[in-house]
C-alpha cells in the first residue's frame, strides 16, 4: 500500500481548535477570559512554535482548522499553508454534527471549506469536532466530494467506506495529545502525564502498527502539545520517526491518495 517498499504511513496532525474548543465545551465559557485565554495560547504561542519544530525535521503535516478560528487568526493559517502543510476542515464552529440539524451541518460543512481554501489550499479532508458524527456525515462528505475524513476508530489501515469514494483514515484516543494530556477545570482528578510516558505509549503504538503495515494518524491540539515540556518531546519523536527506516511520513492527504 506505501510507497518505496515503506512498511507504514505516519501522519503528523494538529487539530487548530484555539478558544472555539471551550465554547463549544461550555457556552458560558466564550464570557469567561480566563478559560478562554488556554485556547489563545495554541494561537498565540503554540503554532508558530510548532512549525519552527516540522520545518527542522522537514515534515510536512495536515492542520485540522476551525473555520471560525481561520477568521479569527489569518496570519496563523497563512503562515501555516506558506511552510507547505496541508489544511482540512474542522468545523466552522467547534460543534459536534450529532448536535446539529443536517441542514446546519452541511451549512458548516461549506462555510469551513470555503473560509479554508481562501487561503489558497487544496482542501479535501474533514474531521469533526471531537470525531463524532450525524447520521448525515458520511452523505454530506460524499456529496461535497471530500476525499476523506478521519475519524473512526474501526482499522489501522485506511480504507474506502463501503460504496462511497470516501476514504477513513482511522485515529485513535491512544495516538492522540488530549487523552493524555487535556486538562480543564472538570478534571480536577486526572493526572496529567508525563512526556516519558506519552513517548513510551506512541513509539510502542507506532512499531505495532509498523508491524502490520497500517498508517499511524497522529492527533495533536498545538495549546496542548505547545507547552515548552511537550515541544521538547515532540522534537525528540519527530527525530525518532524521521529516522525510522522504510517509514513513510506524509499528509493525510497523501494517504488517502495510496488507497485503492
Ligand atoms: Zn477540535
Amino acid at each position: 500500500m506505501w510507497p518505496d517498499e515503506a512498511r507504514c504511513a505516519a501522519a503528523f496532525t494538529f487539530d487548530f481548535d484555539a478558544e472555539s474548543v471551550w465554547i463549544a465545551d461550555d457556552p458560558e465559557n466564550a464570557k469567561r477570559p480566563g478559560v478562554l485565554s488556554q485556547g489563545t495560547y495554541g494561537a498565540k504561542v503554540a503554532v508558530p512554535l510548532i512549525l519552527d519544530l516540522l520545518e527542522r525535521h522537514d515534515v510536512r503535516a495536515t492542520f485540522f482548522v476551525v473555520g471560525q478560528v481561520a477568521e479569527q487568526y489569518p496570519d496563523r493559517v497563512e503562515a501555516i499553508v506558506r511552510a507547505g502543510h496541508e489544511l482540512a476542515v474542522h468545523g466552522y464552529t467547534h460543534t459536534s454534527p450529532a448536535k446539529l440539524s443536517r441542514a446546519e451541518e452541511e451549512h458548516e460543512l461549506i462555510r469551513a471549506r470555503s473560509i479554508l481554501e481562501g487561503f489558497g489550499a487544496g482542501v479535501t479532508g474533514y474531521r469533526s469536532p471531537s470525531w463524532d458524527f450525524s447520521p448525515h456525515t458520511v452523505d454530506l462528505l460524499e456529496e461535497h466530494s471530500f476525499r476523506y475524513s478521519s475519524n473512526f476508530m474501526d482499522d489501522i489501515r485506511p480504507y474506502r467506506h463501503e460504496g462511497r469514494s470516501l476514504v477513513e483514515l482511522p485515529v485513535q484516543w491512544i495516538l492522540d495529545d488530549a487523552a493524555h494530556w487535556w486538562f480543564g477545570s472538570a478534571d480536577w482528578t486526572k493526572k496529567i502525564s508525563t512526556t516519558a510516558e506519552v513517548r513510551a505509549i506512541w513509539e510502542e503504538e507506532l512499531l505495532g502498527i509498523r508491524e502490520l503495515r497500517g498508517s499511524c494518524i497522529l492527533t495533536m491540539h498545538p495549546q496542548v502539545v505547545g507547552r515548552p515540556s511537550r515541544l521538547a518531546f515532540l522534537d525528540a519523536f519527530l527525530g525518532f520517526v524521521t529516522g525510522l527506516e522504510r517509514t513513510w511520513i506524509a499528509t493525510c492527504d497523501e494517504i488517502a491518495g495510496r488507497v485503492p
